[in-house]
């Protein structure tokens, strides 16, 4: 199969871009850069809202960071923990839509406490993600945030055994993330956004008015779900696990490359 390489995204053009209304993002290595986010980053988000844009992080991140992130940040609503649920505010509450009712978590719960015991005999060096304690639905596996990186092999293997007992699996740039329920960042998204997404930013849907932008295999479900989509720069790290490409590559890596597209979206809407 040939895969088709992303293009470079400065050559992307202005009348692509400039229809564009919503930006969806990840957060880790694409918003954030070597474990911070930059000022320059963060005010690019800034831009972006008071240029009028709609604001959706999509991240593998813990229902905790979510909590603060649909609070604090100039969004519009996040999706967490890999798809599990969406957060948004409304009338200055927060609201939230989970994937699975309270009896469907109880048992991936139990089925997720089963998992762990496996991996733990399997990997006896390994260390759950140090945000653990804040998540609601899933297991994060630290391979390189706090932990001596792992190879590339051990990583695989760890995903194989996840999917070998019957859970998702998926890797990001620092955690395999692991959980029991059919979801993932774009099914999550799609979900939402037809049965509350509409009426709550009070902006009719369409999938070519949007833009995603991501740096990992994670990322992928989204690159293949929106037609327009962006790498950051080290994506490339990640090109030989990769089936689907997004459209644009950036010039730049992680937060710098985040700017990079804000720069072009809102020069795109002035143009
Ligand atoms: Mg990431």
């Amino acid at each position: 199969m040939i895969k088709k390489l992303p293009e470079l995204l400065e050559k992307a053009p202005t009348s692509e871009l400039s229809s564009i209304k919503g930006i969806c993002f990840d957060i880790d290595d694409t918003f954030s850069s070597e474990g911070k986010i930059l000022a320059s980053t963060f005010n690019s988000l800034w831009r972006l809202k008071e240029a009028g844009f709609l604001l959706i992080p999509v991240t593998g991140r813990p229902a905790g960071w979510c909590d603060h992130i649909v609070r604090f940040w100039p969004v519009d609503a996040v999706v967490g923990e890999n798809g599990a649920f969406v957060f948004y505010m409304d009338g200055g509450k927060r609201e939230r839509f989970d994937i699975l009712s309270a009896e469907e978590l109880s048992s991936a719960q139990k089925s997720l406490k089963q998992l762990a015991k496996k991996i733990k005999s399997k990997f006896s060096d390994v260390m759950w993600a140090s945000d653990q304690a804040y998540r609601e639905f899933d297991l994060a596996i630290d391979f390189c945030e706090d932990v001596k990186p792992w190879p590339v092999a051990k990583i695989e293997q760890l995903v194989e055994l996840c999917r070998s007992e019957q859970a998702i699996a998926k890797v990001s740039s620092i955690h395999v993330n692991t959980w029991y329920g059919i979801y993932d960042k774009q099914t999550t998204f799609d979900k939402w956004i037809n049965d509350i997404g509409e009426s709550y930013l009070g902006h009719a849907f369409d999938k070519n008015e949007w833009i995603y932008i991501g740096d990992s295999p994670n990322d992928e479900p989204a690159f293949e779900y929106f037609p327009k989509s962006v790498g950051v720069e080290n994506l490339k790290d990640f090109y030989n696990q990769l089936e689907t490409f997004p459209t644009w590559i950036c010039n730049y890596p992680s937060g710098k490359g985040f700017e990079q597209l804000v720069d072009l979206l809102i020069k795109a809407r002035s143009a």
